[in-house]
């Protein structure tokens, strides 16, 4: 991998342009909902800001689709921005670009920080046109990335004004992300097992597939083993059936056993008549009575999973083993989590309802690594080069 990192980058009295990852989420009244995204990007800040660099923080935030939208405007994450980094302003231009942005980057000084206007106010950013590229570029001596979220996307500030800056480099975020999704794809610590779960089969064939030739095991659970117990022929009354993957299942089946990988599917379901019923019964996961849905992973299988997991050398988890957002079928997911909190295996968890469930289970801080990116992280474990990654590289 030839990215630079951070401290390899003579940054300076420099005009360091990071793209950081600020999409948070806004409470009605504009305010910041939860600041974990701008927690993550300050260790990369401060070490610029220490190491003399002016800093020049851009984002998108939200979906204003190329027009100025006055509920999407960055003030208030500069405002928190601010609070968080603790000693003086964070200076928001009014525009992502252009004379406005420009007079505020030349007024800022060493140690300064500046933060764009949200960059997808202009529809040139996500379209990655070369002119929007070269003006952001223009506004800086050094690209730094540590929005590992946004480097499936090729968007002018992920991909097209790469080329036009003198050095570029991944910051410490996205230096950490690389390092640790790239060492489960080459050289994981053995027994490697993969957790896959959530809504589809379908969203997640390509990570199956890539995984499937990496792994020791593969451990199914969500509304994704149903589809695989159906393409079996068991029986799954109301449950959520992806009707048209049975095949692909079949061959992802076919598949694990031609490759010797052991694929586990639940033996128990928790099930229930509605998503809103206060409880669920265990039945066998093959055979669910017809007004019933599956909707968590039973015991049996929990204690066949954790027991599984407990001689891991390395484990990848993505999507829940139910639907964890209703307490009476989230005993599967929180499960997992201990159990994978519990292990000495090296942990990564990627998804974003994966995420939530991890840190719904109070277990985050024993995982070894929570990626920030969702759809960046399938994607990487697919073994698909992202765009913003590929634009880094000397
Ligand atoms: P991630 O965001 O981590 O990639 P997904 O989006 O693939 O995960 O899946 C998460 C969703 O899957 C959750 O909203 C959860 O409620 C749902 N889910 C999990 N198991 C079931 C099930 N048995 N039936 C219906 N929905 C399920
Ligand atoms: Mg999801």
């Amino acid at each position: 991998m030839a990215i630079k990192r951070l401290d390899e980058l003579a940054v300076a009295g420099k005009r360091v342009f990071c793209r950081v990852d600020f999409n948070v989420p806004l409470t009605d009244d504009g305010n910041v909902s939860d600041d974990t995204r701008i927690s993550k990007v300050l260790p990369t800040i401060k070490r610029l800001r220490d190491a003399g660099a002016r800093v020049i923080c851009a984002s998108h935030l939200g979906r204003p689709k190329g027009k100025v939208v006055e509920k999407l405007r960055m003030e208030p994450v500069g405002a928190r921005l601010a609070d968080l980094l603790g000693d003086g302003d964070v200076l928001v231009t009014d525009e992502p670009s252009g004379d406005g942005a420009r007079q505020v980057i030349d007024r800022a000084r060493e140690g300064d920080v500046v933060l764009l206007e949200n960059l997808r106010f202009d529809a040139r950013e996500t379209e990655n046109e070369d002119s929007f590229a070269r003006e952001l570029a223009a506004l800086a001596d050094i690209y730094l990335n540590d929005a590992f979220g946004t480097a499936h996307r090729a968007h002018a500030s992920t991909v097209g004004m790469v080329q036009y800056v003198e050095q570029r480099g991944a910051g410490l975020l996205m230096f950490r992300e690389l390092e640790m999704l790239g060492r489960l794809l080459s050289g994981a610590p053995k027994p490697f097992i993969a957790i896959l779960g959530g809504a589809k089969v379908s969203d997640k064939l390509p990570v199956i597939t890539n995984l499937l030739g990496k792994v020791d095991a593969l451990i199914i659970g969500g509304a994704m083993a149903n589809t695989f117990i159906a393409a079996q022929g068991g029986a799954l009354g109301r449950s959520m059936v992806e009707s048209d993957a049975l095949d692909a299942a079949r061959q992802v089946l076919a598949r694990a056993q031609s490759k010797g990988v052991d694929l586990l599917l639940p033996v128990d379901a928790v099930v229930a008549p509605s998503l809103d019923a206060a409880g669920g019964e265990t039945v066998p996961a093959d055979a669910i009575p017809a007004e019933q849905m599956a909707l968590d992973i039973g015991p049996q299988t929990l204690a066949a999973y954790r027991d599984r997991l407990s001689s891991a050398g390395a484990v990848f988890w993505n999507g829940p083993m139910g639907v964890f957002e209703k307490e009476p079928f989230a005993a599967g997911t929180m499960g997992i989590a201990e159990a994978v909190a519990a292990s000495s295996a090296m942990s990564v968890v990627g998804g974003g309802d994966s995420v939530a469930a991890v840190v719904k289970s109070g277990t985050a801080d024993k995982i070894t690594h929570i990626s920030t990116g969702g759809g960046a992280s399938l994607e990487f474990m697919s073994g698909k080069t992202l765009p913003g990654v590929a634009a880094l590289e000397v």
